[in-house]
């Protein structure tokens, strides 16, 4: 007889677990805290779910989970998320490597995980959160439901988006059963900034490079469009940033970054522009002078920070002057004094400290405790990372809870690291 397995959240990770589980032969039941399951995956992907990448590898995550990222990503990468998805029935698209359903509908993938659901008999409990998981002779209890079970999936989420029902809970859940928990901070998210000047570019838009700083060391660096705010920087190479800013903010170290407007252009390349350009047209104003180079509200905001004036003809402008605003082209410098906060942010790195995590997701500290998805200490890129991890850690877990016959053990531990 199969055994009796209960996976502890309804999202995409718990959702595979529970469909893996039950495809070898195990009797699944899955809580989800909300009135229904995978409320997070319709707003993935502006709607339309980004659910993985062609481009895959343990490259793309952080955490204490990137080796086991690795070995899970070896089984279960983007060939085996393509094959489980097209065998529940969903049409593929690919958009330069970024994989979304034909239809363009998160909806329709969270319809098909539901459909999966029902086909493999799974037991779906919505409206009911469990607020406590006991292992005791063997078996596990959860509270507040009398049903033993010979294992356990924790797939609470992190705690991003906490309006979707991942608050964070599955951490407390984790530390009571005697797991550490890297401490949490937001990730793919905008940065904060101290910089007042911002309030004039809010709403510009432009291909942009930043490079990140963790006490005057180049820790990370993306390009791409850069999306300017009245309180600092978003766009996706801040969101593929932001984890390194947070992680270091949340460790009391100073952060910077370096925005570069002219993201092709070196210091050298950028002086013969500029001289180029004096050259054909030494009479126009600077405002005039500079328009067609980048958008407008930087160049005004650039030529404020250099200390020049709009009206100053070009040819009158020193060459001290000219230099400054050719460093501010390359990199206008800003202290980013935090981020946005869990409600902003798409995902949390941080959570189940996976050094206590074996391969096949089981605790190490209990027997037939197995994690899976964002809970863990996993975060990927933006680009189908996230999902991806959470398919292929839900489908391992799934797998090795339903094919071992362990038992609980309670093991003392707990807390939290950074
Ligand atoms: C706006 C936004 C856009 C995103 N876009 C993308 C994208 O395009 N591509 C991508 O790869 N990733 C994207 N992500 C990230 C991705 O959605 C998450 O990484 C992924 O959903 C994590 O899956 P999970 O199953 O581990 O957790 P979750 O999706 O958070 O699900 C956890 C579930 O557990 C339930 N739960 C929690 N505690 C309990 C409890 N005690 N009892 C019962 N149930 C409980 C919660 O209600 C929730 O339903 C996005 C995230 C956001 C917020």
């Amino acid at each position: 007889m199969g055994s009796k397995i209960a996976v502890i959240g309804g999202g995409p990770a718990g959702m595979t677990a529970a469909i893996r589980a039950a495809k070898a032969g195990a009797f699944v039941t899955l809580y989800e805290g909300n009135d229904r399951v995978g409320k997070k995956i319709l707003s993935t992907g502006n709607g339309r779910c980004n659910f993985s990448n062609e481009r895959m590898g343990a490259q793309y995550y952080h955490g204490s989970g990137k080796a086991l990222a690795k070995q899970i990503l070896e089984c279960f990468g983007t060939d085996w998320t393509i094959a489980f998805f097209e065998a529940i029935g969903m049409r593929i698209k690919s958009r330069e490597g970024y994989l979304y359903p034909a239809s363009d509908q998160a909806s329709c993938v969270l319809d098909l995980l539901r459909y999966e659901l029902d086909r493999q008999r799974i037991t779906v409990h919505t409206g009911k959160r469990i607020a406590e998981v006991r292992p005791q002779n063997g078996k596990f209890f959860l509270t507040p439901d009398k049903t033993a079970y010979d294992a356990v999936i924790l797939a609470c989420g992190g705690c991003a988006a906490p309006e979707t029902g991942s608050d964070g809970n599955g951490f407390t859940l984790a530390e009571q059963l005697g797991h550490l928990i890297v401490t949490p901070v937001p990730a793919l998210c905008a940065l904060r900034c101290k910089e007042t000047f911002f309030k004039q570019v809010a709403g510009v838009r432009c291909d942009a490079k930043v490079t990140l700083f963790v006490e005057e060391e180049e820790t990370a660096s993306e390009r791409g469009e850069l999306q300017l705010t009245d309180y600092g920087l978003s766009g996706i190479p801040v969101f593929q940033i932001s984890r390194h800013a947070a992680r270091a903010l949340q460790e009391k170290k100073r952060v910077t970054a370096r925005v570069s407007f002219l993201p092709d252009f070196d210091r050298e390349t950028c002086r013969d522009y500029f001289r180029k350009r004096l050259a054909e047209r030494p009479e126009d104003e600077m405002a005039v002078f500079l328009t067609g180079i980048v958008n407008k509200k930087i160049t005004h905001l650039l030529l404020k920070l250099a200390g020049i004036r709009e009206n100053e003809r070009a040819k009158a402008v020193e060459a001290v002057a000219f230099e400054r605003l050719c460093r501010l082209y390359l990199g206008i410098e800003t202290q980013i004094t935090d981020t946005n906060g869990f409600d902003r942010a798409q995902v949390c790195a941080g959570g189940v400290d996976c050094s206590e995590v074996a391969e096949d997701m089981m605790s190490k500290k209990i027997p037939g405790l197995y994690f899976a998805g964002e809970i863990l200490d996993v975060d990927g890129i933006c680009g189908g990372y996230n999902l991806q991890w959470a398919f292929a850690s839900g489908a391992a877990a799934g797998e090795a809870a339903a094919l071992s016959k362990s038992v609980g053990i309670r093991k003392e531990g707990g807390g939290r690291r950074s």
